[in-house]
């Protein structure tokens, strides 16, 4: 069976067992594991809750972290040393390569906090670099007709994020200003997901409902976007990403055995994840090992429907 569009509704988690708010996760999904190599899509809010954020020290590998808020603050703070509030419209894009660790805090609870909590997989080249972390107050924002358009990561319509991107691939968010039908050109050597947050939204003339991902396999030149006023997607996209991983809890590797040695260098306090201090003074332990062997998968979707 070919690839098609399909449309991935959301499960609904709780962030942290110990904090209460529900996320709606589109990836990964089992019908669809990754996109591009966007690996991770938790969708959450608005939400007036006290401590909304309220996320201590974990580690993480393998990946790059992109933090997105539509509304809300949030502090970070890492094992580099780094402390940054990250407002709507900011990019906080922690890049972890071999090892990093990291605790995320809503700062400011008179806003309601609103946004996304995305994952880029490394490629094997890169995935054991050293970490990093880097915040974007200057992202492209420009206007389609009467979307207007604020560019994350990579390149659309011959504007470029300055983002650190390791494979091709491409993150925005579109509002609408006014009711509107866009054809919005598209790399056809890419797949795309359109996370719809709000607006009653079209794409190639299916309505999709709110916390749905519309997927648009590689292939296509132009998406035709109607939506309501004030509609808010996410656009992610990128060149399939074909190799084999293994996702499990806050880390990506390849083997099961390299699973376990991640799950080992946290829980026995190791340097590849170096202690830092915050105000939630804690970390969260890394959960049991599955009683089975965990299996490397590729992105070949099970596109049945
Ligand atoms: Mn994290």
């Amino acid at each position: 069976m070919g690839l098609s569009e399909l449309t991935l509704s959301p499960r609904l988690v709780k962030l942290t067992p110990r904090s209460g708010i529900s996320i709606r996760r589109t990836l990964p999904h089992r019908s669809i594991r990754t996109i591009g190599a966007w690996c991770f899509v938790d969708h959450y809010g608005p939400t007036d809750q006290a401590n909304a954020m309220s996320v201590a020290a974990h580690p993480h590998t393998g990946l790059q972290t992109v933090s997105w808020l539509f509304s809300g603050e949030i502090q970070h703070r890492d094992s580099l040393g780094t402390i940054q509030i990250i407002k709507p419209g900011e990019l906080n894009l922690m890049t972890s390569g071999l090892g990093i660790a990291h605790s995320e805090l809503s700062v400011n609870k008179d806003i309601q906090l609103h946004g996304v909590q995305l994952w880029v997989v490394l490629p094997e080249k890169d995935r054991n670099i050293a970490p990093a972390f880097a915040h974007h107050s200057d992202l492209p924002t420009f206007d389609l007709d009467s979307m207007t358009v604020r560019l994350i990561m990579g390149e659309l319509l011959g504007h470029e994020s300055s983002a650190k991107t390791f494979t091709p691939l491409v993150g925005a968010e579109l509002l609408f200003r006014d009711k509107s039908k866009v054809e919005l050109s598209l790399n056809k050597d890419f797949e795309y997901g359109f996370l719809i947050d709000s607006g009653s939204v079209e794409i190639n003339g299916e309505l999709v409902a709110e916390g749905n991902l519309h997927y648009i396999p590689p292939g296509s030149e132009v998406v035709s976007i109607s939506a309501s006023k004030n509609s808010r997607i996410m656009l992610l996209g990128g060149l399939r990403f074909e190799e084999p991983i293994v996702m499990w809890w806050n880390f990506i590797g390849r083997s099961h055995d390299e699973i376990v040695e991640m799950r080992n260098a946290w829980e026995s306090g190791s340097q590849r994840f170096a202690n830092f201090k915050d105000q939630l003074d804690g970390r969260i332990p890394a959960p049991e090992m599955p009683n089975i062997r965990l299996t490397p998968r590729s992105n070949s979707v099970l596109f049945q429907r």
